[in-house]
C-alpha cells in the first residue's frame, strides 16, 4: 500500500481551524481532494511532516505553532504607501485585502490603515503569527511521474493543468510561462 512519502503524489481531504475559537478558516470537504506533491514544498513544511507516512484512508489531526506553519509577524512587513499610488475611485479600508504584482510575482496585502495620505499595507501573509489546526484524511497516494518530479508540482486533476497556461500558471519555474 502506498504511504506519504517524499516524490508521492498525496491526494487529500483536510480541514483547517485556527484552535482557539474552532473558526474553520479552510476546507475542502465536499469538493476535489487537494493533491501535493511530497518534499517540494507544494504545501507548508509542517504539514507534511504530520502526514509523513500516512496510508491511504487514514486520518489525521495535528496543530502547528507559527514557526512550523507561516512564520511570525514582523512588525517590518508593515509599510505606508502613499494613497495616490491606489486607483482614486477604489474604496479601501483597514483589513481589506488586496492583490499586487511585484518583481517577485503576486503579492498579497492588508490594509492595516487609511487616511487621505496615506495608507499602512501589512505584507505579512495572511497566516502569520497563527496556530493551525488540521484534520486530514488520505484519499489516495500514487508516484509522480518523472515530469512531475521535474517541475516540483502535481499534474492531472487537482494539479497544474499545462494545456491552460496563464490561468493556472503558479510560476514555480517549470517553465510553462
Ligand atoms: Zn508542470
Amino acid at each position: 500500500m502506498s504511504v506519504i512519502d517524499n516524490g508521492k503524489v498525496a491526494f487529500v481531504t483536510y480541514t483547517g481551524t485556527f484552535p482557539e475559537s474552532g473558526e474553520v478558516f479552510d476546507t475542502n470537504v465536499g469538493g476535489q481532494p487537494l493533491a501535493f506533491l511530497v518534499g517540494y514544498r507544494n504545501m507548508i513544511e509542517g504539514f507534511e511532516r504530520e502526514m509523513m507516512g500516512a496510508t491511504e484512508g487514514e486520518s489525521r489531526s495535528f496543530t502547528l505553532t507559527p514557526e512550523r506553519a507561516y512564520g511570525y509577524r514582523d512588525e517590518a512587513m508593515i509599510q505606508e504607501i502613499p494613497r495616490a499610488q491606489f486607483p482614486a475611485g477604489q474604496p479601501i479600508e483597514p483589513g481589506m485585502v488586496m492583490a499586487a504584482y511585484s518583481d517577485q510575482g503576486p503579492v498579497q496585502f492588508t490594509i492595516d490603515s487609511v487616511n487621505d495620505e496615506i495608507v499602512r499595507v501589512d505584507l505579512n501573509h495572511l497566516m502569520a503569527g497563527k496556530t493551525l489546526h488540521f484534520e486530514v484524511t488520505v484519499n489516495s497516494v500514487r508516484d509522480a511521474d518523472e515530469e512531475e518530479l521535474l517541475h516540483g508540482h502535481v499534474h492531472g486533476p487537482g494539479g497544474v493543468d499545462h494545456s491552460q497556461k496563464a490561468d493556472d500558471c503558479d510560476d514555480s519555474g517549470c517553465g510553462c510561462c
